[in-house]
């Protein structure tokens, strides 16, 4: 399988007094079909290397490479398209619109593809029944509970049928079962062929994954399959 995310040599410095180095040189290839975790200490850098690996934002220097698509020598509107084709985001905190149904918040994750209104609506309710939310399809966000919060939010992030699913402490917000539920459900995803990178500060969550890579002040410093 090919590589599906390259981080080659890459840095980010946040400007401030004094800057603040939030990754200081990673190299990390991912190949297409892995299941990996990526762990460290808070402030170690995770949710910065995954809004690069997810073209959301750009490294101060080295090169991103998403599907083979050097962030670099992309324009912001060519990266969104990269990025609406390619990727999916589970972000770390949902970023669910509350008054929107399960559905309205899973089909908004194909508005960058052109999807006509009832497509995406068709392609949504295909998704949450993925994640085993059918049930509650027409319910408004702010009434569902924090595990199925988080499974809309996964459902958002599959609809377009990514190749590569990126996800930041997907279960950081859920009791341990809800917690497993999700951890299932990504070993189903990867089973049906996505590649998938999870970001994690919990040990049994890292366990469950078929790589494991450990960042401490933005440096990579374990590695493990
Ligand atoms: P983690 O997700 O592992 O907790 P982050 O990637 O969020 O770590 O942060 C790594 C470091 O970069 C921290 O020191 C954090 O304060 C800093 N940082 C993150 N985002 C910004 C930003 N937008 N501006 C300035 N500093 C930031
Ligand atoms: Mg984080």
């Amino acid at each position: 399988m090919s590589n599906v995310l390259e981080l080659i040599d890459v840095r980010k410095v946040y400007p401030g007094t004094p800057p603040v180095e939030s990754l200081r040189g990673i190299n990390v290839t991912v190949r297409g079909g892995e299941l990996v975790a990526v762990v460290g200490p808070s402030g170690s850098g995770k949710t910065t290397l995954l809004n690069l690996a997810a073209g959301l934002d750009r490294p101060s220097s080295g090169s991103v490479r998403i599907t083979g698509h050097a962030v670099e020598k992309l324009r912001d509107r060519q990266l969104s398209g990269v990025r609406a084709h390619r990727l999916g985001v589970v972000f770390q905190q949902f970023m669910l619109l509350d008054r929107l149904s399960a559905t309205e918040n899973v089909a908004a994750g194909l508005l960058y593809r052109g999807v006509p209104a009832r497509e995406r609506r068709e392609a949504a309710q295909a998704a949450l029944e993925r994640v085993g939310l059918a049930h509650r399809a027409g319910f408004p966000a702010a009434h569902l509970s924090g595990g199925e919060r988080q499974r809309v939010a996964i459902a958002r992030a599959l609809v377009g049928r990514p190749a590569v699913v990126l996800a930041d402490e997907p279960t950081g917000n859920l009791d341990s079962v809800a917690g497993q539920g999700v951890v299932a459900l990504l070993h189903e995803l990867n089973a049906d062929g996505v590649t998938i990178v999870v970001i994690t500060h919990d040990e049994r969550i890292a366990a469950a994954m078929h790589r494991r890579i450990e960042l401490r002040d933005g440096l990579v410093v374990g590695e493990a399959r």
